[in-house]
């Protein structure tokens, strides 16, 4: 333990590609340590069995080390009080399930899926927010015995306060006041033995010994759950700090539709960490005009977690370009510089797959940036009458960048061969040839109609710069389509 004792965590949940957002909570929280001399830990939230997986645990873990951003105690490192995976915690969380059970605030609940969706269906029909309507709260002890001996499915319901509110006071909303009777009855265990999010969430936070839980503003609603179960174990509760979610331009909540949100799209292009970090930091202090150049240590100093706006913090691409521009001119050397390009050109293997593509489809070495140039650059400049030479009409080429797009995200694992099935899969679908899906998928991707067979250099460029690519592509043929 440190002498300040502060100890904040980051605790993704493996579900998707690690996102902006989770580097944004996480420097944030990595801040608040170094500035006041605790500690920063790293738990992994995998209690949705269904979503999680390890291979997203791993790009959760490799992305935020990218970032620079360093724990003490985590998965991959240990530490006094792990396991620092929820799934592995399992059986550490029933004891004190049975310990609500056994003071009366908790129950256990049999109700269907069946019944809670008619439930919710008639609560929605009535204009009420669905919520629990506490059918098991009033059962028997002899019942719910002979129930489960029966083995009949149920999970653990936590009983809430029916009159009130639940008053906290949070770091940057301020007082908050939320009644009790808009609380749901939240599940603590699932049918399966698997803690819900909430219940796990508390009971680490608290064994991990968490003294100030910073998150994003989605979660503020949830606190009175959480205050309730830390009173129910007679814990004392940690510091609330919600974050303000980042935002569009046009201030709605940052959405890999209109930005890209996945951190792997600015490795790829060859943002640096550190301008990233710098421009996250950014909404975290304030500054004048002209002090916006700051290394971590620098961000520390200035952090000013009193003073954090709860107006959203907008992603504006074009600040960290400008911010990337700088940090490349004005703060690495040219060895640096030198060292970071090469380290940037052989991620994900990128150079190495491109030259190994390229070889039999060269004759002088100097052909190779036309053809795999594609694979290193951040904007390819798609132009409407790059698609001119295709075959299909712009409509097909539109309908095909819109239908592919969707289908792409279902991926579980991107390599070649899954791109390919699912391409594949859309063009049977769509009752096309695949040669006509792919032929605009080609100019998308590389710019070209000529260039690196096509589903390769999807899985070099990764899904986040490929869906940008699309995306953009589909931009472009629009334009084709309405100046008709
Ligand atoms: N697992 C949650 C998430 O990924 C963490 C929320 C929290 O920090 O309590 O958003």
């Amino acid at each position: 333990m440190t002498a300040s004792g502060v100890r904040v965590r980051i605790a993704p949940s493996p579900t998707g590609e690690p996102h902006v957002g989770t580097a944004y909570i996480a420097l944030f929280n990595y801040l608040f340590a170094k500035k006041h001399g605790g500690e920063f830990i790293l738990r992994i939230e995998d209690t949705d069995a269904t979503r999680s997986t390890p291979e997203f645990e791993t790009k959760v873990l490799d992305a935020l080390k990218w970032c620079g951003l360093e724990w003490k105690e985590g998965p991959d490192i240990g530490g006094p009080y792990g396991p620092y995976r929820q799934s592995d915690r399992k059986d550490m969380y029933q004891p004190y399930a049975q310990e609500l059970l056994d003071k009366g605030h908790a129950f256990r609940c049999f109700c269907t899926p069946e019944r809670l969706e008619q439930m919710r269906e008639s609560q929605r029909a009535a204009g009420k927010p669905p919520k629990y309507d506490g059918l098991c709260l009033t059962l028997k002890a002899e019942e719910v015995t002979s129930r489960m001996a029966a083995g009949e499915t149920t999970v653990i319901r936590m009983k809430i306060p029916t009159e009130g509110s639940c008053d906290f006071t949070d770091g940057v909303y301020g007082d908050v006041s939320i009644p009790w009777d808009s609380v749901d009855m939240q599940v603590l265990i699932k049918a399966d033995g698997m803690p819900t999010y909430h219940m796990a969430n508390v009971i680490d936070d608290h064994l991990m010994k968490i003294t100030h839980v910073a998150r994003g503003e989605e979660w503020l609603a949830s606190v009175p759950k959480h205050i309730l179960l830390y009173r129910y174990f007679g814990w004392d509760q940690p510091v609330f700090m919600h974050l303000s979610l980042m935002r569009n331009a046009d201030k709605s909540k940052l959405s890999k539709r209109k930005n890209p949100t996945s951190i792997s799209y600015y490795s790829a292009l060859g943002y640096i960490p550190e301008a990233l970090m710098n421009f996250l930091g950014l909404f975290f202090i304030q500054i004048a005009e002209g002090e916006e150049l700051l290394d971590m240590d620098e961000l520390s100093e200035k952090f000013d977690p009193e003073n954090l706006s709860k107006a959203g913090a907008i992603f504006d691409i074009q600040k960290l370009d400008w911010l990337n521009g700088r940090w490349i001119r004005e703060k690495l050397s040219e060895e640096d510089f030198r060292a970071r390009v090469l380290t940037w050109a052989m991620e994900n293997d990128r150079l190495m797959a491109g030259l190994r593509l390229s070889q039999t489809r060269i004759s002088k070495l100097g052909e190779l940036p036309d053809l795999a140039g594609f694979l290193l650059k951040s904007d390819l400049g798609l132009q409407p009458s790059d698609f001119a030479k295709i075959k299909s009409p712009p409509e097909e080429i539109l309908e095909i960048l819109n239908t592919v797009q969707p289908d792409l995200e279902k991926i579980l694992e991107w390599n070649v061969e899954t791109i390919e099935a699912e391409l594949r899969a859309v063009a049977d679908r769509m009752g096309k040839k695949l040669k006509v899906v792919v032929a605009p998928l080609f100019v998308a991707v590389s710019g070209s109609s000529r260039s690196l067979p096509l589903f390769d250099s999807m899985a070099i460029l990764g899904r986040s710069v490929v869906r940008q690519r699309l995306k953009l592509a589909a931009q472009a043929v629009a334009a084709l389509v309405g100046s008709k």
